[in-house]
């Protein structure tokens, strides 16, 4: 396979649309309801599918209805998900609530995620013919630091989303070779809030670091070398919800494609640009000739 591994989260996202979201103590009358199949892992699964990566997906979906539509929704995007489990009890949950400014608020509940924790031999066998592992903190972190540590030892590429934010252990930052936080989780990792000097911090603990910065684009940095920001294309958002994982998984189709970094970020831009401009999570993301024909 020369391709991309996800190991990570599947959720049913419960979207929940209003003016503005509630306050605590606060009810609210929404305007419409949505079941969107979506968590963080599958939506890079789905988003490098559509931006045309050979992509597989390992995690677990639950017993429940929403596990067979999850399964279903990637492999209509083109996942591969033979290594993809069912876990006796309810799939992931997301319940979202989405602003008429596009601002989104976000509760998870693992379920079948939890289950997540560790490798199979089969899941090893995957990732080592991989081109790239993308991670996300949406399973146990010890399943997350056995993906990254098998493809180390595979010298397979480990792309990680430190998304929920969270402090990394050092294991799995000794074996990850690009993080892709988004502003506030940079911040966060970095102690730090202004996104050039977060991107100083991190790459004393990762070679490689790319910031998502929302409407204002991304920026890169790397050891060695002046970091560069990409400008996100000028679109009126509606819904912001994926634009990261979209972002990610155009970027690790790109880059797995051989191509380098500032033209992978532009052309991941792109691909989140298009996202942002529909409602919902993996059904709002582009394929590829759409891509294509808007980065020229
Ligand atoms: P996350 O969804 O993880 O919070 P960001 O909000 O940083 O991540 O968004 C990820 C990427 O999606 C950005 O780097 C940018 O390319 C794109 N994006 C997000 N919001 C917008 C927007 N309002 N206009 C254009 N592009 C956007």
């Amino acid at each position: 396979m020369t391709g991309i591994v996800v190991l990570g989260s599947t959720n049913m996202d419960l979207v929940a649309y209003v003016a503005k979201a509630p306050q605590r103590g606060e009810t609210v009358t929404g305007r419409e309801f949505r079941t969107v199949p979506g968590g963080k892992g599958a939506n890079q699964a789905v988003a490098a599918a559509r931006a045309g990566g050979e992509v597989a997906m390992i995690g677990a979906v639950g017993t429940d209805d929403f596990g067979g539509r999850l399964r279903a929704t990637l492999e209509v995007s083109g996942v591969d998900t033979d290594l993809l489990r069912t876990a006796e009890g309810p799939s992931g949950t997301a319940h979202i609530v989405v602003d008429d400014e596009g601002g989104n608020a976000i509760v998870v509940i693992p379920g079948a995620n939890a289950t997540v924790d560790h490798l199979t031999p089969g899941d090893e066998t995957l990732i080592a013919t991989a081109n790239a592992l993308l991670l996300q903190l949406e399973i146990p972190l010890g399943g997350v630091i056995a993906g990254a540590e098998a493809a180390r030892r595979h010298g397979v590429r480990t792309v990680l989303t430190p998304a929920p934010a969270q402090p990394l252990p050092p294991e799995l930052l000794a074996a990850t070779d690009l993080l892709v936080p988004n502003e506030h989780e940079a911040a966060l990792l970095a102690g730090v809030a202004e996104p050039l000097a977060a991107a100083e911090a991190l790459l004393r603990q990762v070679p490689e670091v790319v910031i998502t910065l929302g409407g204002a684009g991304s920026l890169y940095a790397a050891r060695g070398m002046e970091p560069l920001t990409v400008a996100a294309p000028r679109v009126r958002a509606v819904d912001t919800t994926a634009a990261g994982d979209t972002f990610v998984g155009a970027l690790a189709v790109a880059l797995v494609e051989g191509r380098p970094m500032p033209e992978a970020m532009i052309w991941a831009s792109t691909a989140a640009a298009l996202s942002v401009q529909r409602p919902g999570a993996s059904s709002s993301m582009p394929y590829r000739p759409e891509i294509d024909a808007e980065a020229q």
